[in-house]
């Protein structure tokens, strides 16, 4: 095991214990993390004793520049130290009340400390002390499960769960991301505990479900929350998207597996938590708006626009920022037909233009989203799909090189019109600037001052208005 130790921050651990007296341990993610191969630069301590104390010690010894955050309500200390983020506690023990997740906690052993960790694989501890260094204390297997893959809690978990709810989010969140399995009893102690999640605050909430969405498969921790019910209790909208009806011999898909699809797809083509925001929720309108109509079968219309209504409300609910983040995650929603409805048709420059226009320099991300979204699964369709959208594709770059229309103003504005009629600001204004933008974005003038300009008088001139001398 010591070669695991290689770091000189854990001589120096080791080195204070041995002076003060007191036993240290390395413990949970960062030990787990090891056998994993996962490099990690969180490094929890397990002090037996005063953790804030010890850690002001351990910065004396790494010199002036080191300096201690305490956190007296939480009993720890942390330090960064060549690069790395350093936690001290001390151990303890706790016990819960059935209202908060907030523990009772009094000091107790190293094995008390590991007996309140969440899961076998986070509760393994490496020795530091000198008769011992390098030694892995491994009460509860965490490396056989580490081996099968398996997140189990170390002591019962019906009452595991029921102490502290939201390690059911963090159950998931490592199999999601690990992706390992949920030991059985785990798995139904987590649906016997579900309505436990609503003392969990709903930002730790969504703290865990971003880091579903930011793992490689997001749909392994997506099924699990539908399958144990916490989906539907903490984000009900996607949970109402499961589910396929039957009229006349005519069903629709299942929008909420669709939409797993369709999250898992971009996964494989970026990274950024916002756009796979936006797959998650590009169909969120689906279910209100859905409608058999006999002659045309199932039916959402208006879903881009009305989903797109509807995120600002899940941000907040969810406690997701209200800022240019949601408007993006607004933008694509709304938008993500559009593509797709281009790629079917003939595509004419004219409705290029206008796609880029409207989504500015948002527009590959659209183009991402919109590929992740053809998931049919006659391939004839999608290999028919994929070929258009390439066109599509084709043609943005051709169109963005000619006109240039990301980011456009049209190059006569309203200052330049009212100056021109000596007209002050009200609808003519308006009228002739729209005509202008019209003309150019249906290609009727080039995208030009010039042409602008003569467009413009013309348009002055049919509202009987005089230019200016
Ligand atoms: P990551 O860094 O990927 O989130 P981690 O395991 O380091 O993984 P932390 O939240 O930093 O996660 O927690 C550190 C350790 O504290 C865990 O490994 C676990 O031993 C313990 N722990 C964290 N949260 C809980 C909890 N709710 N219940 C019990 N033990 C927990």
């Amino acid at each position: 095991m010591k070669h695991h130790l290689q770091l000189p921050i854990f001589q120096v651990i080791s080195d204070t214990a041995a002076a003060l007296n007191v036993q240290a341990y390395v413990i949970g993610g960062y030990v787990r993390d090891i056998f994993l191969n996962r490099p990690s630069k969180d490094i929890d301590f397990l002090i037996i004793g005063n953790g804030i104390e010890f850690a002001e010690q351990v910065a004396k010894r790494l010199g002036k520049h080191v300096n201690v955050s305490v956190f007296r309500n939480f009993g720890t200390a942390m330090l960064h130290y060549q690069g790395l983020e350093i936690e001290f506690v001390g151990a303890r023990k706790e016990s819960y009340r059935n209202d908060s997740r907030k523990p009772v906690v009094e000091n107790g052993s190293l094995q008390d400390d590991q007996n309140r960790r969440d899961f076998s694989i986070n509760a393994m501890a490496i020795s530091l002390n000198k008769v011992d260094y390098g030694r892995l204390i491994d009460p509860f297997d965490g490396m056989e499960d580490l081996k099968r893959k398996i997140i189990r809690t170390p002591l019962d978990p019906g009452i595991t769960y029921s102490d502290d709810p939201l390690r059911m989010m963090r159950a998931i969140r490592f199999a999601t991301q690990l992706n390992f399995r949920i030991d059985a009893p785990s798995l139904e102690a987590i649906s016997a505990n579900k309505e436990r999640i609503t003392i969990v605050s709903k930002e730790r909430i969504t703290e865990e479900l971003n880091k579903i969405i930011l793992s490689e498969k997001p749909s392994i921790g997506f099924e699990l929350l539908f399958d144990t019910g916490l989906l539907k209790l903490i984000f009900p909208l996607m949970h109402e998207l499961h589910g396929v009806e039957t009229i006349n011999g005519k069903s629709h898909k299942d929008n909420f597996y669709h939409t797993l699809q369709v999250l898992d797809n971009i996964c494989e083509a970026t990274d950024d938590l916002w756009l796979r925001w936006a797959a998650i929720l590009h169909d969120i309108a689906k279910p209100p708006t859905k409608r058999f109509e006999p002659e045309h079968g199932w039916t959402f219309h208006g879903h881009e626009d009305r989903g797109a209504r509807m995120v600002p409300k899940i941000f907040r609910d969810l406690r997701l920022p209200q800022n240019e983040k949601m408007k993006f995650v607004q933008k694509m929603v709304a938008l993500h037909l559009r593509p797709i409805v281009l790629a079917q048709s003939t595509v004419t420059d004219s409705a290029v233009r206008r796609l880029l226009f409207e989504a500015g320099d948002d527009i590959d991300a659209l183009m991402t989203l919109c590929s992740a979204d053809i998931t049919t699964k006659n391939e004839y369709k999608v290999r028919k799909y994929k070929n258009n959208f390439e066109l599509v594709k084709t043609k943005l770059i051709e169109v963005e090189e000619k006109d240039r229309l990301r980011n456009w103003q049209p190059p006569v504005d309203g200052n330049h019109i009212m100056e021109a009629f000596g007209l002050a600001a009200g609808k003519e204004v308006g009228l002739i600037k729209n005509a202008i933008r019209e003309a150019i974005l249906e290609g009727e003038i080039p995208n030009s001052y010039e042409e602008a300009h003569a467009f413009m008088l013309q348009k002055g001139m049919e509202l009987g208005l005089k230019q200016k001398k």
